[in-house]
């Protein structure tokens, strides 16, 4: 949201008010479909998915040099009926959840076919077949997530981290029974005992070490060739400096 504010300040003010509109527009429409299951249900109708297996997404190979993988989307018919075929029925569309939308408020989702949820109708679906019968692979994000376009890193990103949190946070630490996610996927509640948990957030730091001309970077051996990165890591609280300094905290990489 600042990369964009920035850009519309330089442009003139209509824009700019264009620009703020369109975003609480969109803000407002996913808060609507994240308190109201009956709205998100009727948003799915008209949606568009994004497939992942056991948290990997499915991509396919883009003409384009640039940007040589693209996310593909599937409507909810086209859903339905990729269930149909591997014999599943539609209620495993219920774990999917919303991850976005665009400025014409088409609603975005979510879904792993791997990732098997305690309900019955919700068994995992095979890798391979799916791959075949879809002309993709699911390929680990993270190598791929350069070489996708912006939104489409960006969300695959937002649903890789939402799926994740579903998929850890299935029992209620207290009573240890099942939770319920809502439609949206914006939040899991305890039946027994009521309690409600939402996804969590985890403050990241990044930083450009530079000497004026020169920066210093990093890379992994699982990075794609030419990968590297300016250095980054969790934040956590460090007790010590807490109690000396009355809040504060440090970077764990
Ligand atoms: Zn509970």
């Amino acid at each position: 949201m600042s990369l964009y504010c920035g850009i519309a300040y330089r442009r003139s003010p209509c824009w700019r008010a264009r620009l703020l509109s369109t975003y609480i527009s969109k803000t407002r429409f996913m808060f609507e479909l994240k308190e109201d299951d009956d709205a998100c249900k009727k948003a799915q109708r008209t949606g568009a998915f994004y497939l992942f297996h056991n948290l990997v997404p499915l991509l396919q190979k883009a003409e384009q040099q640039q940007q040589p993988y693209l996310a593909p989307q599937y409507s909810l018919l086209e859903l339905e009926r990729l269930l149909g075929k591997f014999g599943q029925d539609a209620h495993k569309i219920e774990d999917s959840v919303l991850i976005g939308c665009s400025e014409q408020h088409e609603a975005w989702f979510a879904l792993d076919l791997g990732l098997g949820s305690p309900s019955p109708t919700s068994a995992a679906l095979q890798k391979p077949e799916v791959e075949a019968e879809l002309r993709g692979s699911f390929t680990e994000l993270r190598k791929a997530l350069f070489q996708l376009n912006v939104k489409d890193a960006s969300l695959l990103s937002t649903a890789q981290a939402l799926l994740r949190w579903h998929d850890a946070h299935q029992f209620c630490s207290r009573s240890g029974q099942p939770t319920k996610k809502n439609v949206a996927g914006s939040k899991r509640v305890c039946p027994s005992s009521q309690i409600i948990y939402y996804p969590q957030m985890a403050p990241v730091v990044i930083t450009l070490v530079s000497d004026g001309t020169r920066c210093l970077l990093v890379r992994q051996n699982a990075f794609p060739k030419g990968m590297y990165s300016a250095l980054a890591g969790f934040c956590d609280i460090d007790p010590a400096e807490l109690e000396r300094t009355g809040g504060s905290c440090v970077v764990q990489s």
